[in-house]
């Protein structure tokens, strides 16, 4: 069973999840280069890394560790389960998946049809709460690539501004949010969502491991509305090693600039800081209201079992401050 220490209301948790090998590595490969050896999740997790040559344990301030034989509907049971009550007493959350191309982002977030990820669950399980209250629950979806933000379920995948309120929080401007009444409902959108996200940036392949896709429910009951936010976020491969030029080579400056900045977010709340540097990114900046403060954010390092300098890179960008 997975390793996790209590989840009430912390206001970040930091997990590590490492997916099977797929049948192509599975050959070549048996021990995963990541491996929980023990420890008490909540102040301290012995982690094995192991790459082709040597093999040592280090010590982590984690909050979960999810192996290979975890399965996602774990993952959501223990930790973002946890999360949707407080949605109804106003509380906005959020949760990232964070890794490689290649980690298992995606899979844990969107899922599959027989396997269905965070996003499907959580929708599931929020729908079922709002099942005979007065309470409703509207969804959007939108993709963040190159600091400019485009909505995924509008025709075309329509650029939306984001602009600053008078309180200087940016607000997505005309973002569509599309109220859900059922799984049916819901499936239909989202469905379309995906796939635009596919499609779109015509002329440029697999810009989905390159942008950050952000997927939110909102729940308004009578008195207050509660959001979660559901993020997979682009590929956090070191960039500037992969030689890149011209439209890649921004990208990557890009992707590197907002995942710093998220991180450097994450580290100040980490350490209580008083002043959290939410200006670092666009991402950051949208999240402001979701991330710190009263809310709860979860933060899901996905590794894969085959890459070894890719999970001690993860490991460190998503845990700095709690390496011991
Ligand atoms: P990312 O979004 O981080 O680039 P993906 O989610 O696309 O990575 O995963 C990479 C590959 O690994 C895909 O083929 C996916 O189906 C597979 N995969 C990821 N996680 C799991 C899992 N928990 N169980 C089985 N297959 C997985
Ligand atoms: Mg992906």
């Amino acid at each position: 069973t997975a390793t996790t220490a209590s989840s009430s209301a912390q206001p970040l948790r930091i997990l590590l999840r490492v997916r099977p090998f797929l049948p192509s590595e599975a050959a070549s490969f048996c021990v995963p280069c990541v491996s929980l050896v023990d420890g008490y999740p909540g102040s301290e997790v012995t982690v094995k890394l192991k790459d082709q040559y040597t093999s040592r344990s280090e010590h982590y301030n984690l909050d979960a560790f999810f192996g290979q034989e975890n399965s996602v509907s774990e993952i959501f049971d223990r930790e973002v389960s946890p999360l949707i009550p407080g949605m109804f007493e106003g509380t906005n959350a959020t949760v990232f998946a964070y890794g490689a191309t290649g980690s298992g982002k995606t899979f844990t977030m969107q899922g599959t049809e027989d396997c269905p990820g965070l996003i499907p669950l959580a929708v599931s399980a929020i729908l079922a709460r709002c099942t005979g209250t007065w309470c409703s629950m509207d969804i959007s979806y939108y993709e963040v690539y190159m600091e400019r933000c485009y909505d995924l379920l509008e025709p075309k995948a329509k650029e939306i501004m984001a602009l600053e309120d008078k309180d200087g929080n940016l607000q997505l401007k005309g973002l569509c949010w599309t109220p859900v009444r059922s799984m049916e409902e819901f499936e239909e959108l989202y469905s379309i969502g995906v796939q635009r996200r596919k499609v779109a940036h015509t002329g440029l392949n697999d810009v989905s491991s390159r942008s950050h896709a952000v997927f939110s429910v909102r729940v308004s009951t009578s008195v207050v509305k509660g959001k979660l936010n559901l993020i997979d976020l682009a590929g956090s491969e070191d960039n500037r090693r992969t030689m890149n030029q011209g439209i890649r080579l921004q990208e990557s400056s890009k992707i590197n600039q907002s995942l710093l900045a998220l991180s450097n977010v994450i580290s100040a709340l980490n350490k209580n800081e008083r002043k959290i540097p939410y200006r670092g990114s666009k991402l950051t900046r949208i999240l402001q209201d979701s991330l710190g403060g009263s809310s709860c954010a979860v933060m899901i390092a996905c590794l894969n079992p085959a890459e070894y300098q890719e999970a001690v890179n993860t490991i460190c960008l998503a845990a700095p401050s709690r390496h011991i």
